[in-house]
């Protein structure tokens, strides 16, 4: 009887330095990094590159300076329980009684402080601005022509109070090197004429940047590929044997396979993962939807975050997309109706003119979140040969390229170029303890 030839069948085959698990951006940045450093890398993904399933593939891919913020901020605690009773509410906790969502919600609690949430910011930034730095770099080769766009990106402000608060922003951005101004109604009907923006003010980010998804992963996959990269779909991890604190062999649908180093860069799947080998992460999947609509003559030319309605919007040619929610729903992908037209009424409270409908397409996914919003990045405890690279959440395209190379760096024993206690995969059980 023919049988469907395993991975580890194919004659000739031997086996890569590094198995990455996942083709997701976070694994396919580790994926560039490691091969640059001269490994032989694989890289399995149970589906496709670009597959809807991973969270990389229909999101808003806002990269840049701006949105550097960490989810856990002083006045969300209040916030979140008078979102928690709207059913359009940009944010969602279904209540439940999970040990881990609970432990993650009491790490998050003791984040949204005033002096935590500058902290990440800064780390936020930090690693936003040296991730723009690779993906110019990348993103110049010319197999991703035209995935990149880099015309700026606006922070539209609906009320008086909330253009104040981003205004105040300004002079430490700058400072920083983010290049910000503000833009006043008039200003803002230069800058975007025959758009209508009923708004109190904007920020403008000049070096604001966006990916175009999926067109960005499919084509740096291609790039991966023909850097001798391997990427295996259709291949789910499904166990590891191990002997010693050591990973010996991958067990996947297609056959096993072994590698000197295994790094788990799966998404929300990366928690399975780890607990398969024994090792808790702290990481919950957060539920976003984008739905993309035809686009009008309304429509904006750059990219634009609605600030206080928390929904990011991103014209893609005769199409635009509008993406927002974060709901904290487990592993369930199910679309809310009602919060998709949360998300439309909010972009036509600032838009009015835009949103016209036609052909609308609603895609969610689940952003791998940590309760500080930062990603994990380092050794899964005590094994010899396995990492993790996950857990950038609401900012993943923006972050993933420095964590990218901060995961190469660790495999090679290279020194790193940030500080790698920041992102330790148990850094919250030891500073809880
Ligand atoms: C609505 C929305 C809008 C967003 N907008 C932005 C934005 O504008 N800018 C930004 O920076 N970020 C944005 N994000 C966040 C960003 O999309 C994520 O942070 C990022 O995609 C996470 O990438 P990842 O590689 O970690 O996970 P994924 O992209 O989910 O990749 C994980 C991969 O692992 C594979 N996998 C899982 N389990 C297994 C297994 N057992 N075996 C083999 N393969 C496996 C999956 O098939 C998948 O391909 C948005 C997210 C959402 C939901």
């Amino acid at each position: 009887m023919a049988t469907t030839p395993t991975p580890d069948a194919v004659p000739g085959r031997s086996d890569p330095d590094v198995l990455v698990v996942g083709a997701g951006v976070a694994g396919l940045f580790c994926a560039w990094f490691l091969r640059r450093a001269g490994l032989s890398v694989t890289v399995v993904d149970r589906g496709e590159v670009g597959d809807p399933a991973a969270c990389s593939s229909g999101n808003t891919g806002f990269v840049g300076t701006q949105g550097a913020a960490p989810l856990a901020e002083p006045g969300v605690p209040a916030k979140g329980l008078r979102w928690l009773l709207h059913p359009e509410s940009p944010f969602h906790v279904r209540p439940r009684l999970d040990r881990e969502l609970l432990t993650w919600l009491w790490h998050f609690r003791r984040h949204c402080t005033e002096r935590q949430a500058r902290a990440g910011f800064e780390v936020l930034l930090d690693l936003k601005q040296r991730s723009l730095a690779i993906l110019r770099e990348v993103c110049a080769h010319d197999e991703l022509a035209g995935t990149l766009t880099a015309r700026g990106m606006l922070l539209a402000c609906k009320t008086p109070e909330g253009y104040a608060q981003a205004r105040a922003t300004v002079p430490a951005a700058v400072t920083r090197g983010v290049p910000l101004r503000t833009l006043d109604p008039a200003e803002l009907a230069r800058l975007q004429p025959g758009v209508e923006f009923a708004v109190a003010g904007a920020l403008l980010n000049e070096e604001g940047a966006a990916l175009h998804i999926p067109a960005f992963l499919v084509a740096f996959a291609r790039l991966l590929r023909a850097s001798g990269v391997e990427i295996l779909t259709d291949t789910e991890v499904r166990g590891f044997e191990t002997v010693d604190r050591l990973v010996r062999t991958v067990r996947t649908s297609r056959g096993d396979l072994r590698a000197g180093e295994v790094v788990l860069a799966a998404g929300v799947w990366s928690v399975a993962c780890a607990r398969q080998l024994g090792v808790g992460l702290l990481l919950q999947p957060a539920k976003g939807y984008a739905v993309t609509v035809d686009s009008g003559p309304a429509t904006p030319t750059l990219p634009v975050l609605l600030s206080e309605g928390k929904v990011a919007v991103m014209p893609l040619g005769d199409r635009v997309r509008l993406a927002g929610t974060l709901e904290l729903t487990g592993l369930d992908t199910t679309v809310s109706p009602r919060r998709v037209e949360g998300i439309r009424r909010t972009v036509r409270s600032y838009l009015p003119a835009m949103d016209s409908g036609g052909r609308v397409r609603v895609w969610s996914g689940l952003r791998p979140c940590t309760p500080d919003s930062l990603p994990l990045i380092g050794r899964l405890g005590s094994y010899r040969n396995v990492s993790v690279a996950t857990g950038h959440g609401h900012i993943g395209m923006g972050l993933a390229p420095a964590g990218g190379r901060l995961l190469a760096q660790l495999v090679t024993g290279t020194p790193p170029d940030v500080p790698v206690a920041t992102f330790a995969v148990d850094r919250h059980r030891r500073r809880a303890r």
